[in-house]
C-alpha cells in the first residue's frame, strides 16, 4: 500500500513530501495508523548524512504514536483500536544473548525504525514521518496514557528511553545526586526522569535562559556550564552524569564533577569526535566514562508504564509536516522546548 510521508532524496536536499510504500500486513505484524511523530537529533544527523552510511531516500523519525488499523492473524498483544509506540528498532535477531535479555537494542542483527536492513522496497527501512508503519508486534510498544496526552507520549519513545535506561543501569534514585547535561530533547527528558526516580537532579545548559524551565523540569540545581565559578561549586559532587550534547566538548569540565567511583554516560552521538579526556580525571578518583543507546524492549514499556502511572510526557511543540527543515535549524539553535512532534495528519496536506 502507498502512504504519504515526509523525507530527503539527498543529504543536502530538504525533505518533501512523497509516496511511500507498506508492505501488507504479515501473521505478527500489526499495521499502524501514525497519529504523531517526535524529531530527533538522530534524524537530522541522519537525513544529513553526518553519521556514515544514510541511505536515500531517507524518511526519518522513531518517536511513533498512533492507533492499530490491523493486525496479522498471529498478533496476540494488541488489536484493532489499541493505543501504541514504536521507537528506535522495528526487529533485531530475536535469539541471540542480547534479545533473550531484553536488549535488542544493543543485538548485532538491530534493525532501526529508519536506515535499516530490510527486504521491503526500497531495501532499507522508511521511518515515522510517514501516515502508517507496519511493525513486527514485538518491537511494538503499549500505551496507557490517557489519549489527549498521545503526542506528548511520542518523545518517549526515544528521548524517554535513552536516558531512562542509563539512569536505571547505573541506579538513579534516592540518596544519589545525578547530573544531566544539555537541556534539549533528551536532556528534559533525563531531568524529568531522574527526579521521579527521586534523585537529587543538577542540570547543567549552556543557554542562561533555560535556567528557569531547568528548574520547572523538576531540577534540583541549574548550572549554566560558562559560568565557571559555579561549575567549581558542582567538583566531586555527582554520583552519576547523563550528558546529552550533540556537539563535541571537553569532556574533562564534567568528569571532574563526579565522586570517586563516578560514572559519565555518553548518550549524545556528535558526528565528529570529542577532544581526548586527561586520564588522570579518571585514574585519580576510579571514575569511568560510558556509552548508552537508546534501550530494550522490555525497559522501554517499563518507562512507558512509570511515565502513565507519575504523569509524565514531554514538553512539546507541534509543528506541520512542511516545517520540518525549518524545525531542523531551530532544533540547532536550540531553539525547541523541548521536543518537536509532527501532526501525521498533516503529511496528506
Ligand atoms: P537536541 O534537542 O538538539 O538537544 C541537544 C542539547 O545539547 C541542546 O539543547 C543544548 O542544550 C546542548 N548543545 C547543543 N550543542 C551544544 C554545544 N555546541 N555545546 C554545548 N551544548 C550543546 O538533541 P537531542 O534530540 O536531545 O539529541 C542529543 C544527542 O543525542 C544527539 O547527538 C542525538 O543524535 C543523540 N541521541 C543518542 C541516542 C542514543 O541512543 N545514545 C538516542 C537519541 C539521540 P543547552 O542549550 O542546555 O546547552
Ligand atoms: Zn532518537
Ligand atoms: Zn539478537
Amino acid at each position: 500500500m502507498t502512504v504519504k510521508a515526509y523525507g530527503a532524496h539527498a543529504a543536502d536536499k530538504p525533505l518533501e513530501s512523497m509516496d511511500i510504500a507498506r508492505r501488507a500486513p504479515g501473521a505478527h505484524d500489526v499495521q499502524i495508523d501514525i497519529a504523531y511523530c517526535g524529531v530527533c537529533h538522530s534524524d537530522l544527523h541522519t537525513v544529513r548524512a553526518e553519521w556514515a552510511g544514510t541511505l536515500f531516500p531517507c524518511v526519518p523519525g522513531h518517536e511513533i504514536v498512533g492507533r492499530v488499523a490491523s493486525v496479522g492473524a498471529h498478533v496476540t498483544q494488541y488489536k484493532v483500536g489499541d493505543l501504541v509506540g514504536v521507537g528506535c528498532m522495528v526487529d533485531s535477531c530475536r535469539h541471540c544473548a542480547d534479545c533473550e535479555d531484553g536488549l535488542e537494542n544493543y543485538c548485532d542483527g538491530m534493525v532501526g525504525t529508519y536506515n535499516g536492513a530490510t527486504t521491503d522496497a526500497p531495501g532499507h527501512t522508511l521511518g515515522g514521518y510517514s501516515e502508517q508503519i507496519v511493525v513486527h508486534e514485538r518491537f511494538v510498544l503499549r500505551v496507557r496514557h490517557p489519549e489527549e496526552q498521545l503526542a506528548a507520549v511520542a518523545p518517549l519513545l526515544c528521548a524517554g528511553i535513552t536516558t531512562w535506561s542509563p539512569l536505571r543501569h547505573w541506579n538513579a534514585g534516592p540518596g544519589k545526586t545525578v547530573g544531566v547535561v544539555g537541556i534539549g530533547g533528551l536532556g528534559h527528558m533525563g531531568i524529568k526522569l531522574a527526579r521521579a526516580m527521586g534523585a537529587h537532579v543538577v542540570a547543567f545548559t549552556t543557554s542562561e535562559n533555560k535556567r528557569q524551565d531547568a528548574e520547572a523540569l523538576g531540577a534540583h540545581e541549574v548550572v549554566v556550564s560558562r559560568d565557571a565559578d559555579a561549575m567549581a561549586r558542582q567538583a566531586k559532587k555527582l554520583d552519576l552524569i547523563v550528558n546529552t550534547v550533540a556537539a563535541p566538548h571537553d569532556l574533562d569540565a564534567y568528569l571532574s564533577l563526579l565522586k570517586r567511583d563516578g560514572t559519565m554516560v555518553l548518550v549524545g552521538a556528535p558526528s565528529s569526535p570529542h577532544p581526548s579526556p586527561q586520564v588522570f580525571n579518571l585514574i585519580m578518583k576510579r571514575r569511568a566514562l560510558a556509552g548508552s543507546m537508546i534501550g530494550g524492549i522490555p525497559e522501554t514499556q517499563e518507562m512507558l508504564d512509570f511515565c502513565a502511572v507519575h504523569g509524565i510526557v514531554a514538553d512539546i511543540e507541534m509543528i506541520r509536516a512542511d516545517e520540518i527543515n525549518a524545525a531542523y535549524e531551530r532544533m540547532l539553535q536550540g531553539d525547541v522546548k523541548y521536543r518537536f512532534v509532527i501532526d501525521s495528519a498533516t503529511l496528506a496536506a
